[in-house]
């Protein structure tokens, strides 16, 4: 994991080379997803910029999520039957582990993706553009209080 004030930094100097206006608001909006704790939905999100900031509209993060989506910097993790989850830490295909229970979802520290891609494009001959790798499980957290 990229440490998040690092992430952060990347973040404000991308939006600001693209010449877009850094409000407080997005600033803490960036400030979030640079740490991307649990990889957080739109949603989730709101509920904890909406606290700091009462104006902020659910719209509003999404624009900024599909503007660093168009940008490559954020990764957008698709659900058929959740609401869809955001990294913005690391904005690059990278493994996942989901608790079935809480819905939090981690970064394991694992090399077998890469190794994984590489075997695929060597066996297969395809050019690999992305991938997605997801572990279903219980979290340390959820365990704890069976
Ligand atoms: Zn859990
Ligand atoms: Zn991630």
């Amino acid at each position: 994991m990229v440490d998040s004030q690092t992430r952060f930094e990347e973040l404000v100097n991308r939006l600001r080379e693209q010449g877009y206006r850094l409000t407080p608001q997005r600033m803490a909006l960036l400030r979030l997803l640079a740490a991307s704790d649990g990889h957080p939905s739109a949603s989730h999100l709101y509920d904890q910029l909406h606290t700091q900031f009462p104006t902020t509209r659910l719209g509003t993060i999404y624009k900024t999520l599909n503007l660093l989506k168009d940008l490559d910097e954020v990764l957008e993790l698709g659900f058929s039957d959740d609401d869809n989850r955001y990294d913005g830490n690391k904005p690059y295909p990278h493994p996942h582990l989901i608790c079935v229970r809480c819905r939090k979802i981690m970064d394991p520290e694992v090399k077998l993706a890469q190794d994984l891609v590489q075997q695929v494009a060597q066996q297969s001959g395809y050019q690999i553009v992305s991938h997605r790798l997801d572990f279903y499980g219980v979290c340390p957290d959820c365990r704890e209080g069976e």
